[in-house]
């Protein structure tokens, strides 16, 4: 068939479609609405509502992929203990200043930190993400050092917070409750204000500080990473009474007990839900270099009704004073360490002037060391924290005159 054949064919069926085409009928936008006869028809040919699709709770920052590098450097550990909501409240005086002032950061503090280590390029990551437990080829568990993927320039931190119960000299001293779960699902905190009022709010303790800041900068944290909370047993959790009592003293109510873990348990998921993932710091806040292993065993069964039956296992163990199982566990693995590593534990943290973590080689565990923003660094400990921040930027004007060796 030639074209010439073909073309008055082609034409026709062209004028066909356009034809069909102006036939259609326009859209009725216009049209009144017919009363319904819809509603005579039978229920099963009303369409179904298409099942919602969920939302991920929590959805973290998605980094480029392609333009991850891979990073073999140090990861640095930084730990805080609970913030000062009310530095009135904290230092005034009383026998809790010193401790307060040498130990925790006041809220302000911890934003102005959180936003150097952000201007400097630091990036939150999950220490499991750092470290996990391979088995070599005879089934034999070790700990190996992962290759992290971040975005390049950028400088990977794990952060860890000590001692997120709620002792009893601390609502009295400037310092936030309990937390709660607000009407919108989110966590809130809850305590009393300087003035004797109830206070509810997110950013006055560090947990929904830390959510906020992430929130508002969410490039600051790979994979949603959070901190880790580390928890003692003896006076509850988070706020909660679930400790069976407080080191032999003070037997709580059963049922108050039960509604406590009841009312905390809401709390946990919603924490593991956004990032958060949990360590221990011992039952009793105890020093592991002096005490032998019936006392710890006593002490990490206590750990594991009270605390671990709330947040449940973790290889994560944080010392308490920094004490070192045995004393030493850097070059000797004793019996406590041995003890506590049968019991699941995996990475050991004390505290120090660096970054320093260990991979043991006799068993499968890493040790290491956690630099600790607070009272005594800011003030006596300037030159070390400087690739971090100047202390002269973040010290708060709140705290008392102890001091400073800044200029030296
Ligand atoms: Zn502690």
């Amino acid at each position: 068939m030639t074209i010439k054949r073909i073309l008055p064919f082609i034409l026709a069926v062209i004028m066909l479609i356009s034809v069909t085409s102006c036939q259609k009928k326009p859209e009725a936008v216009d049209e009144p609405e017919t009363p319904s006869e819809e509603t005579t028809e039978p229920v099963e040919a009303v369409e179904p509502e298409p099942e919602p699709v969920e939302e991920p709770k929590y959805k973290p920052y998605q980094f480029d992929e392609s333009k991850l590098v891979e990073y073999n450097g140090t990861v640095e550990h930084i730990f805080f203990h609970q913030i000062v909501a009310w530095p009135e409240m904290a230092f005034d005086g009383d026998t809790y200043e010193k401790g307060i002032d040498d130990w925790m950061c006041t809220a302000d503090e911890f934003v102005k930190i959180m936003d150097e280590l952000y201007a400097k390029g630091y990036i939150l990551v999950d220490i499991r993400d750092v470290w996990s437990e391979y088995e070599d080829s005879n089934g034999n568990p070790f700990m190996m050092r992962n290759t992290l993927r971040i975005p390049e320039g950028r400088i990977p931190f794990v952060m860890s917070y000590d001692d997120i119960s709620v002792y009893e000299y601390m609502p009295a001293n400037g310092f936030m409750e309990r937390l709660i779960i607000g009407d919108d699902g989110e966590l809130w905190c809850k305590g009393i204000g300087p003035d004797g009022k109830e206070v509810i709010a997110q950013g006055l303790d560090i947990i929904t500080l830390t959510d906020k800041y992430i929130k508002e900068h969410p490039d600051f944290s790979l994979n949603g990473a959070k901190a880790c909370l580390s928890l003692t047993g003896y006076a509850g959790i988070l706020g909660y009474d679930t400790n069976q009592d407080s080191r032999g003293t003070a037997y709580y109510d059963v049922d108050h007990r039960a509604a406590e873990i009841e009312a905390v348990k809401p709390i946990i998921e919603k924490l593991k839900e956004t990032g958060w993932y949990f360590g221990s710091h011992t039952w009793g806040h105890i020093r592991l270099d002096k005490r032998n292993v019936e006392q710890v065993k006593a002490d990490t069964e206590r750990w594991f009704q009270d605390v671990g039956a709330c947040v449940g296992e973790t290889p994560i163990l944080f010392y308490p004073h920094g004490a070192r199982p045995d004393g030493k566990d850097v070059d000797q693995t004793g019996p406590v360490f041995k003890y506590l590593h049968s019991q699941g534990f995996r990475y050991f943290f004390s505290v120090g002037t660096n970054s320093f973590s260990k991979i043991k080689t006799d068993i499968s565990a890493v040790v290491g060391d956690r630099l600790h923003p607070d009272g005594t660094t800011l003030r006596w400990a300037r030159k070390t924290y400087l690739p971090f921040y100047d202390a002269k930027d973040i010290y708060d004007d709140r705290r008392p005159d102890y001091g400073n060796s800044w200029d030296k």
